[in-house]
């Protein structure tokens, strides 16, 4: 049973996808890991390390492609690398399933068994392979570290013989893991937070951390669906929001959005006029980039200045953490690995529900009916 580790192929990927640590693990179980040379150098992981943990080193990515059981990933390997992996092998890692479905076509086709870490059901049992929300919450934390970085202001409130410096007002849009991670952070910064989200049940969450809830009144509306999850909202609940929004954005010195809808394009909260109404020197920090923004002005994996705004869209906040998304991430999969290598040796058992709800293909088919669904062309 072979493990293989290798380089991230994205030219904006630092993490890896198995840590040290988590190679300890399998290898005390006889299984064999091999890493591919350098692939944790730059989220901290040398050689020496993956050596310690009982892995061996190779410059031959298309041998470890070839012979390789388990290929646990951070990104979908690219299409060649697919071409050359073992039918009957299996990738694991953020796959993208539904967002670019034809891109894992090239595995599908050579019978490798696809799991996808974001569509792990988000059940007791599950949570400690939930690698959303282990990006979530790295990715809210950086968000407010750099706007704090880049706005031209003190987050606190300073009482000095100068004078008292008023703190920095941040909006955070959308309260799921990032969100409530970039309050948090706000607040320990000692910045005045205000927080929106349409799911009701994010109102107390954000009160419970020191943050103000903006309520808009949609009319009784059903904003959630069965798995606790934001649904997509109607243009006019949607407008409601941008309307509140757009009152609070004013005066706000840093806007973090973070806003989602699984499988959908990110929602538009923040149209260009709200911007344009903005405080000269405001940071619009947009988690939501990678789903198309959450700001009708952001451009996906830029840094632009509109109307003397700044707004931030990060193609792959996390990478700039490396090390602890790799921490995080490699806790996740390992968790997972545990459950199809429980014996050290490779066996999927369909019938458990987290292997069922985050398995995309299997035996050269699509298995889940939402990837199938995604790859039918639209009518
Ligand atoms: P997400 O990344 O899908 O979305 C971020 C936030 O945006 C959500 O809070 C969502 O309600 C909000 N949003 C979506 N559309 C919006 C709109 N038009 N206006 C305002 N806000 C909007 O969410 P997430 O962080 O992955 O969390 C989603 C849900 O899953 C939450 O209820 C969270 O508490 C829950 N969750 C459960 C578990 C678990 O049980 N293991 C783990 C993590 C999250």
């Amino acid at each position: 049973m072979l493990v293989a580790i290798l380089k991230e192929a994205r030219p904006d990927e630092t993490r890896v996808a198995l840590t040290p640590d988590a190679v300890k693990l399998l290898t005390g179980k006889g299984v064999s890991v091999a890493v591919e040379s350098g692939a944790g150098v730059q989220s901290g992981a040398s050689d020496v390390d993956y050596t310690g943990s009982g892995a061996t080193i190779s410059s031959n990515r298309a041998e470890l492609l070839a012979t390789a059981d388990v290929v646990p990933v951070v990104n979908a390997l690219p299409a060649a690398d697919q071409e050359q992996l073992k039918s009957g092998s299996v990738m694991i890692g953020f796959l993208r399933p539904l967002d670019e479905p034809a891109a894992l076509a090239a595995a599908v086709k050579r019978g490798v068994t696809l799991f996808s870490m974001e569509l792990v059901p988000r059940i007791t049992r599950a949570q400690s392979m939930d690698a959303l929300s282990s990006m979530a919450t790295v990715a809210g934390y950086k968000a407010v570290i750099v706007a704090a970085d880049h706005l031209p202001k003190l987050f606190p409130l300073l009482m000095t013989a100068a004078g008292t410096i008023p703190p920095a007002k941040v909006l955070v849009l959308g309260a799921g893991v990032a969100g409530l991670q970039a309050i948090a952070t706000a607040r320990r910064l000692g910045a005045v937070v205000e927080a929106y989200d349409v799911r009701a049940a994010a109102g107390e969450q954000v009160k419970s951390l020191g943050a103000k809830f903006i309520e808009v009144d949609l009319g009784g509306l059903q904003t959630e669906d069965k798995g606790g999850y934001a649904k997509e909202l109607s243009p006019e609940a949607l407008e409601l929001g941008r309307q509140a929004i757009a009152k609070a954005a004013k005066t706000a010195d840093v806007v973090i959005t973070t806003a989602q809808v699984p499988g959908r394009r990110a929602p538009l909260m923040i149209s260009t006029a709200a911007v344009e109404e903005m405080r000269p020197g405001a940071i619009i920090f947009d988690l939501a980039a990678p789903a198309g923004g959450n700001c009708e002005a952001t451009k996906p994996g830029e840094t632009i200045v509109h109307h003397g705004v700044t707004i931030f869209g990060p193609a792959n906040i996390v990478a700039e953490m490396p090390v602890h998304a790799s921490m995080l991430y490699s806790k996740n999969v390992s968790n997972f690995l545990q459950l199809i290598l429980k014996t050290g040796e490779l066996v999927i058992d369909r019938a458990d529900e987290i292997i069922a709800g985050s398995c995309v293909a299997f035996g050269g088919e699509i298995v889940n009916e939402r990837v199938a669904a995604a790859l039918k062309p639209r009518a």
